[in-house]
């Protein structure tokens, strides 16, 4: 501690008065490093700036003030008793990487500010300057990300009517693509699938509704603004030419890109400004297109549970969960982006299936492939990290470890392809993979060759190079071996000399070696004996021989950790070079992990290949809910679902409250979404026609959880559906309308129903669960239509579920057995029985007519158009185009409950 006292005084004194506006207005009376503190600072004002003193970062002010609440880091000051009091806090340089992580993990932006020279060497002030801004979105630190999770920056350039822009990048494997997408929602929608650390955005843009927009879709994102100028096209286009060295970005499949390209542009130049030195293993900019993808919506995203769940956020009872066997850190990143973009393209797919086949196919090779890639190091980010120049000696071995995994990987692809017959395409993907996989035997060979086995971890410590790799270290070892053993050898030589037995050779920092005799014997010394300190009890002595081998050992010693430091700098050099054929070697390995992985669950849940098509069916026999099935581990009930636009287009399903109504949908949207991605799927057969867009809506009350204004959350992702969906999509309507009073709610159910029948000429593929029977009578109305239910049986009063799905609408709601079977108190059954049989009483008494029966007397009053209308509930085209008039988007809730209550008076209206 007195150390870092002594060597921050200079700074410590002038800092006395010491505030940021102050430091901005004074000019003059600044000591040096005070000075050097307030330029520095001054460029970096919204970062927290590190500043290296000796053996600390330290910070000051409000950067302390922060950093010590974050890190729950003592704050300190000086002049603790003054007004004018300076907090400062700070870290060891030696941890600095966690603490780092910490802050920057917490929303800040640190810079980095480190001593340039050499503080001995230094004539005056030691040269500072910021050596790397680290930011949430451009973490390279290992341990601060999820091996299995890629931490991205997006850049978005906003388009107003024309294309949007939008880039993204994941610094620490180098992974760089581009987009450009019709508008604002669209980008939003794909935040919400990257889920971002970091979002950069144009300056213009800090008071625009697109900030707060942003902020609500990815409340946990770092936002960062730069100049509007990055993202203009010029200076976009130039930036990226320059770095990817390329005189056309044509090459990269960017012709006719022009929003996208500003986007990246921006990006790119925010990540040299952060990164300062090199960027190299940023060395492709991979366009990619929505349309080639499997869309899914926000909400599908969170209701079908595919990388996290809804209770925690967890991993547990996802898809992913279920289908990651993967071994490597870049295979579990790439299986998550294969679940997040599954495919459109019939050839691509059937691709990804085949490879899975073949891999299934073969057990012991597959077991082979694995235990070879298991034993795989995260080598994207161990290029990134040798690029970025971070990379120390132990990440060099494991590169070198993963690479001497690939010949045993060859071997076992090159066996499972030649063993595919050579007619078929069976192999196309896995010879691919074969021919990208580099066996880098040079590479291995440089690291074999010169890196320690048992390098330390420190780069500044020796010890890093093999002897043998350069003759001039080993020159250098040989003094410092020989000196050592030279220097033991005096102790005997003089022992013998002076006759001292008790002679003895010692070494401290202020003399060097020196010669101890206890002060009895003092005065016996050799004349050429030169005296140097004496202690209590004895003498110390120095001689010229003595002095001079120290000195070769000193330097020798010097000199090794400079050389050792720069001959290592040279070897990472040298592996960054690599780093593209590297790069391409570890892609083709999480493919290959994918997979294998995919494989592997396949063979693990008895998955089965799903034949794919261009047609407009789905048809799957026996299926399964992936994760359920998982997880009950047995009993689960297997059902059929046909899917077509002939007479099953839309399929109404009723049924009890917990009887299955949910999972049946949710496991048919999971199975042609796991056909897509190219994985088997939990089936007897499934025979899928090619989706476009799975959207999924789940009734309000199944969302309480989410304290909004469910109605219209739930309205607006109905709006959502009804604009987007095409007669390619497949949609999933789990109880909607539950969110508002049973007639709005039957009435929207019906309505959004129909306009689903007829959307896109075809109409939409869609599965919808109610509690509304009213419902049912749509398939009376509409060939198209089908009913099905949950079967339940009833015994003794009781309700068994038999959980499997059968044809025709449920009889009745047995909402009373639920009830009983939830364990509600028998008396409160009884009299709910009473009830309910007073009520259905009074209603045949009356002639009550149910909802559906009004719908009826609507419908054939209005019987005048022969084109059938997508709405029940007509009063006309006046009663359509209000109802298409409206942007749910933009409404109040208020403004949505009077509308939905215009509209319920003109259907009652309808009625009379
Ligand atoms: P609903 O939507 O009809 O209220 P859910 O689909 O939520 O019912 O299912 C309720 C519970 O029933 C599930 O959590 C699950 O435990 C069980 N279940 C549903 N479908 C099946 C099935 N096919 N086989 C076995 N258990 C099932
Ligand atoms: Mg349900």
């Amino acid at each position: 501690m007195g150390k870092r006292w002594g060597l921050q005084k200079n700074l410590i004194t002038a800092v006395q008065d010491l505030n940021i506006k102050e430091i901005k207005n004074k000019t003059s009376n600044l000591t040096p490093m005070l000075q050097q503190y307030k330029d520095i600072k001054s460029r970096y004002p919204d970062a927290i700036l590190f500043f290296h003193i000796g053996d600390f970062y330290e910070m000051f002010l409000d950067d302390a003030e922060i950093a010590s609440r974050a890190l729950e880091i003592t704050l300190t000051s000086r002049n603790r008793h003054s007004e004018k009091k300076i907090p400062m806090c700070g870290i060891p340089v030696h941890a600095a990487e966690n603490y780092l992580t910490r802050l920057v993990r917490s929303g800040h932006r640190v810079a980095i500010c480190e001593q340039v020279e050499d503080p001995k060497k230094a004539k005056g002030l030691v040269r500072r300057e910021v050596v790397r801004v680290v930011t949430p979105g451009l973490i390279t630190a290992e341990g601060s990300i999820g091996t299995k999770a890629n931490n991205f920056l997006v850049s978005i350039k906003p388009g107003g009517s024309r294309a949007w822009g939008l880039s993204y990048l994941d610094i620490s494997t180098g992974e760089f693509r581009v987009t450009e997408l019709p508008g604002e929602s669209e980008v939003l929608a794909e935040l919400f699938r990257l889920e971002p650390a970091e979002i950069l955005l144009p300056e213009g843009q800090k008071e625009s509704p697109l900030v707060s927009q942003v902020k609500q879709t990815i409340p946990e994102a770092f936002l960062s603004f730069r100049p509007d100028l990055w993202w203009q096209d010029d200076r976009a286009t130039s930036d990226l030419k320059g770095h990817l060295k390329t005189l056309s970005l044509d090459g990269f499949g960017l012709a006719g890109f022009s929003s996208g390209i500003g986007a990246a542009g921006a990006l790119l130049s925010y990540t040299v400004e952060t990164q300062k030195g090199e960027t190299s293993h940023i060395n492709c900019l991979t366009p990619y297109h929505l349309s080639d993808y499997l869309i899914i919506d926000e909400a599908t995203k969170r209701n079908l549970e595919l990388l996290a769940n809804s209770l925690d956020h967890g991993r547990h009872g996802t898809l992913l969960e279920v289908l990651d066997f993967t071994v490597t850190p870049m295979g579990g990143r790439l299986l998550k982006k294969w679940i997040l973009y599954p495919l459109r393209d019939l050839s691509k797919i059937e691709d990804r299936l085949s490879a899975v086949e073949v891999l299934k196919g073969d057990h012991s090779v597959r077991k082979g492939i694995l235990k070879e890639l298991r034993q795989v190091y995260d080598l994207e980010r161990l290029v990134a990290r040798t690029v970025l120049g971070t990379a120390n000696g132990r990440d060099l071995l494991a590169i070198k470890e993963s690479i001497t995994r690939i010949p045993g990987i060859k071997e076992a692809l090159e066996g499972l392809i030649g063993s595919i017959p050579k007619e078929t395409r069976k192999g196309r993907l896995l010879k691919k993979i074969f021919s990208a996989l580099d066996p880098l035997q040079d590479i291995a060979d440089l690291i074999e060759r010169s890196i320690r086995d048992d390098c330390p971890i420190h780069l500044r410590e020796g010890r890093l190079i093999k002897e043998g790799f350069s003759s001039e270290l080993d020159e250098l070892i040989h003094i410092q071996r020989d000196g050592r053993s030279f220097i033991a050898g005096i102790e005997a030589k003089e022992r013998e000399r002076t006759n001292i037995p008790s002679l003895k050779v010692g070494f401290n920092k202020v003399f060097g070696y020196y010669l101890e005799i206890s002060k009895a014997r003092a005065f016996e010394i050799p004349d050429d004996y030169i005296r140097k300190q004496t202690l209590v009890s004895a003498e110390r002595y120095i001689t010229p021989e003595l002095k001079e081998m120290e000195s070769k050992i000193l330097t020798a010693q010097e000199t090794r950790l400079t050389l050792e430091y720069e001959l290592f700098q040279g070897l990472r050099h040298q592996v960054a070079a690599a780093g593209p054929r590297i790069q391409e070697t570890a892609a083709a390995m999480a493919r290959l992990d994918c997979l294998s992985s995919l494989a592997e669950a396949a063979e693990c849940y008895r998955y089965v290949r799903p034949k794919l098509d261009q047609g407009q069916e789905i048809s799957i026999l026996q299926g399964r809910h992936p994760v359920l099935e998982y997880a009950l581990k047995e009993g689960f009930v297997p059902n059929d679902i046909e899917l077509n636009h002939q007479d099953s287009q839309l399929l109404i399903i009723t049924g009890p409250n917990m009887a299955g109504k949910s999972t049946v949908l949710r496991q048919t949207a999971l199975i042609v979404f796991m056909a897509q991605m190219g994985s088997f799927v939990p089936a007897e057969a499934a025979q899928i026609g090619i989706v476009d867009q799975i959207f999924t809506r789940v009734g309000a009350t199944d969302y309480l959880t989410r304290g909004q204004s469910t109605f219209m959350v739930e309205m607006n992702e109905t709006a959502n559906i009804l604009h987007n969906a095409t007669s390619q999509s497949l949609v999933i309507l789990d109880e909607i309308g539950r969110g508002t009073s049973t007639y709005d709610g039957l009435a929207i159910a019906w309505a959004v129903a129909e306009h689903l029948l007829y959307k896109d000429k075809k109409g939409v593929k869609t599965l919808f669960a109610t509690h509304y029977h009213e419902l049912t009578e749509l398939a009376k109305r509409h060939h198209r239509v089908r009913n099905m239910h949950i079967a339940v049986k009833e015994w003794e009063g009781q309700i068994v579920f038999l959980r499997s799905l059968v044809d025709g609408a449920a009889s009745r709601s047995y909402g009373i057995q639920v009830a009983a079977l939830a364990g509600v108190p028998e008396p409160v059954i009884k009299k709910a029985r009473e009830i309910l049989k007073e009520i259905e009483r009074k209603a045949s008494h009356n002639g009550r007519k149910a909802p559906g029966d009004c719908i009826n007397k609507v419908r054939s009053r209005q019987y005048l158009a022969q084109m059938p209308l997508p709405l029940v509930i007509d009063q006309g085209t006046e009663f359509r185009e209000k109802l298409l008039s409206i942007d749910i988007n933009h409404m109040t809730p208020l403004e949505a409950l009077n509308y939905l209550s215009e509209l319920k008076s003109m259907a009652e209206k309808g009625q009379k």
